[in-house]
C-alpha cells in the first residue's frame, strides 16, 4: 500500500482515537483538496499489508474510546485490492475499522462489508457542477448511497460547504437525500477551510469560498426539515 502520511488523532476520522492512514492517489481533482500531494498516483511510502497489520496490532492500547484505524486518502478506495486485504485482517483482529472515502469505487460495495464505520463525502447532487468540479460524473457515487442507504448500512455523509460551489443548494441535498435515507445515515457539514492552500504547487484556483455562519445555520434547518439527522464531530 502506498501511504503518504500516517499519524493518530481523535475522534476526526471515525470515533475515538485512530490510527489514520492516508493513501496515495485519488481519482478525483477537487480544487480545494486540502491534501494535494495524496492526489497523484505516484508517491507515497510503500508498505505490505503485514506491515500496516503489525503497526495497527503494536497501536492497539492506543485505540481507546472505542478507537482504531482509519484508512482516508486521497482515495481510500482507489488501492482497493490492498485495502480490502487489510481490512479483512484487521477484522480477524479484532479491530475496530474505518474508511473515509469520496464514495465512487465500484468495490464499495464489497469493500464496505469489512469496514465497521463509513464515511462517504458527498460533494454536490447535481452532475454538472459536480463534474466542473471534480472532473469525475457524478453517476457512480449517487448508485453508492442508494446502495449504501438502500441495505441499511451506517453511513456518515460529510459534505464540504463551499461557497460559489454547493452552498446555495440546501434544498438539492436535502430533497436527494431524504428520497434514499432510511434512518441509519447522518450527515456532517464541513465548512470550506484553506489548510491545504499552501500545498497546492500549481495554482489555487478556490477564491471567496468560506461559508457564512447564516449559510451553515441555513443547511442546518434544511435538513431537519426533510428529518435528516445532522452530526458535529
Ligand atoms: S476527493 Fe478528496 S482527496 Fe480527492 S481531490 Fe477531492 S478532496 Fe482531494
Amino acid at each position: 500500500m502506498r501511504i503518504f502520511f500516517k499519524g493518530f488523532n481523535f475522534s476526526q476520522d471515525g470515533p475515538g482515537n485512530r490510527l489514520v492512514f492516508h493513501l496515495q492517489g485519488c481519482n478525483m481533482k477537487c480544487p480545494w483538496c486540502s491534501n494535494p500531494e495524496g492526489m497523484s498516483f505516484d508517491g507515497g511510502t510503500e508498505y505490505s499489508v503485514d506491515e500496516v497489520v503489525r503497526e495497527a496490532v503494536r497501536s492497539r492500547a492506543l485505540f481507546f474510546s472505542g478507537g482504531g484505524v482509519t484508512f482516508t486518502g486521497g482515495e481510500a478506495t482507489v488501492q482497493w485490492s490492498e485495502l480490502l486485504n487489510v481490512l479483512k485482517k484487521l477484522r480477524d483482529l479484532g479491530i475496530h475499522t474505518a474508511i473515509e472515502t469520496n464514495g465512487s469505487s465500484q468495490h464499495l460495495p464489497e469493500i464496505q462489508k469489512y469496514v465497521d464505520y463509513l464515511m462517504m463525502d458527498f460533494k454536490h447532487f447535481d452532475d454538472e457542477r459536480f463534474l466542473e468540479f471534480t472532473g469525475t460524473r457524478i453517476d457512480s457515487v449517487k448508485r453508492n448511497f442508494e446502495y449504501l442507504t438502500g441495505i441499511g448500512r451506517q453511513l456518515h455523509i460529510r459534505i464540504p460547504l463551499i461557497n460559489h460551489v454547493n452552498a446555495d443548494s440546501p434544498e438539492g441535498f436535502a430533497e436527494y437525500f431524504s428520497r434514499f435515507d432510511k434512518g441509519n445515515t447522518v450527515f456532517e457539514f464541513l465548512p470550506y477551510h484553506e489548510y491545504g492552500k499552501d500545498k497546492w504547487k500549481g495554482e489555487y484556483k478556490i477564491t471567496d469560498a468560506f461559508v457564512s455562519g447564516e449559510q451553515i445555520e441555513t443547511f442546518k434547518k434544511v435538513f431537519a426539515m426533510y428529518s435528516l439527522k445532522v452530526i458535529e464531530t
